[in-house]
């Protein structure tokens, strides 16, 4: 049978409004990866009564609660001691961590004041879970078949926490092994995707497959349950190819973080180096290209071109086309790349021009954006379809992604042709 779990976030600053409950996401999907079923996110403030009614209630009807905030020294920090009295626990003192406690104070030349020693008292019985990253000690308890873990509220701290201690204790409760892959798909809707996946999402029990967007990008996970990590494996491959059948290139990578590193994997292969030209994602294409480490192998240049004169100056778009079309045109598009190809040297050249927002421009609405890219396979340029929306970040973002792909599908064309 599997565990079911509760997310207790401790904190009024949440209730507020002014922070999101970032650490419940983390917990969400580490506990899902882990085959754990997150039943209910509670957020309650730091009041002493509702954390017990909140505490009381999680306890009532979830196998692990997790509680995030509250562990720090001040007055308003009460999970611990919250905690303890809902499952019946007196406080002890743990005179080790006190001892730890006060020599860190001492390394930074202080005196720990009195408060910080609050955060040296435990339940008792609880399992002291060490916190590498900050002052206060976390800790799990175990009572009456029910388990308490608490950890602290930055998020920094609770993730490292969380990576090193936490997730290896609860993988080891598992009798079994859990495996996920990630297949990341662009193009395809999630709605559309999930339509076109509904057999293999309805009846896929091991693996499951959990689709989720963001991004640009729609990520499917699919994670199998066996004895060994080996046989998990295995029960994952029919469902990442039968993804991969479903979505032919759109699948832009299984097992792989970013599109980034597949085109840089793809121009190493090739043994080719690329040189963009931006207008509308002002060096975002580049960045995201230097990202991935050992870029410089495969990037040439990036132009960043904004003024009609320098895209004439420096990437060669003639007067002619600029009049007649507009620096957001595909012509400009063709020879920004074309003119980027000829000035850099690189073996292909990639371009992107369009219209940011929030104003829409005569040349069209925020969004409309043309990319091109020039090299051994001819020039190919496109409008690239966005979806519709005003906010000139995220009209930035997607055109970087989208140029982005569009490159690679031409590196994909380029791969086969070589292969013949
Ligand atoms: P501290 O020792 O810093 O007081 P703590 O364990 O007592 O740690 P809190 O005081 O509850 O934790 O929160 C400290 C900070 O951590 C908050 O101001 C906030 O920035 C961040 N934080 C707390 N809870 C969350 C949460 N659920 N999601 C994201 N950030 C959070
Ligand atoms: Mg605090």
């Amino acid at each position: 049978m599997s565990l079911t779990a509760e997310i207790l976030s401790v904190g009024t600053e949440i209730l507020l409004g002014n922070i999101t409950n970032t650490n419940a996401t983390f917990l969400s999907q580490e506990l899902s990866v882990l085959g754990i079923n997150v039943y209910h996110h509670t957020v309650v403030g730091d009041n002493p009564q509702r954390l017990a009614e909140a505490m009381d209630i999680a306890l009532g009807r979830n196998d692990l609660i997790i509680t995030t905030g509250g562990l720090g020294p001040t007055y308003d920090d009460l999970t611990k001691q919250t905690v303890g009295r809902a499952l019946g626990l007196e406080m002890e003192l743990h005179e080790d961590i006190l001892a730890d406690l006060k020599a860190r104070w001492e390394r930074r030349g202080t005196v720990m004041p009195p408060n910080n020693e609050q955060q040296a008292w435990f339940p008792k019985g609880c399992t002291i879970i060490p916190n590498d990253w900050g002052t206060a000690p976390s800790c799990a308890i175990e009572k009456e078949g029910k388990t308490v873990i608490m950890l602290p509220g930055p998020p920094y701290e609770m993730k490292n926490i969380w990576n090193r201690y936490v997730a290896p204790m609860m993988q080891a409760w598992q009798d079994s092994v859990l495996v996920s892959r990630y297949c990341r798909v662009v193009n395809i809707g999630e709605s559309a995707l999930e339509e076109r996946l509904s057999a293999l999402l309805k009846n896929s029990l091991n693996p499951t497959i959990a689709p989720y967007a963001g991004g640009g990008e729609t990520v499917l996970r699919v994670t199998a349950k066996a004895a060994t990590r080996e046989e998990a494996y295995a029960l994952t491959v029919p469902a990442v190819e039968h993804i991969a059948r479903e979505c032919g290139d759109d699948l832009y990578a299984v097992d792989k973080d970013s599109m980034e590193q597949v085109v840089c994997e793809l121009l190493r292969e090739l043994g080719l180096r690329v040189a963009t030209c931006e207008s509308i994602t002002g060096g975002g294409l580049a960045r995201r290209i230097t990202d991935v480490p050992g870029a410089s192998d495969v990037f040439e240049c990036g132009l960043v071109t904004y003024s009609d004169r320098m895209k004439y100056r420096l990437a060669d778009v003639s007067l002619e086309t600029l009049r007649a079309h507009s620096a957001i045109s595909l012509e400009a598009a063709i020879e920004m790349a074309e003119g980027t190809l000829k000035q850099s040297g690189a073996d292909l050249a990639v371009s992107v021009t369009g219209v940011a927002g929030p104003e829409t421009l005569p040349q069209g609405e925020p969004g409309t954006v043309y990319a091109a890219v020039a090299g051994p396979l001819g020039t190919r340029a496109a409008k690239l379809t966005l979806l519709r929306s005003n906010d000139r970040d995220r009209n930035r973002i997607n055109a970087t992604g989208k140029a982005l792909d569009y490159l690679r599908f031409y590196l994909l064309d380029l791969q086969r042709s070589k292969r013949g």
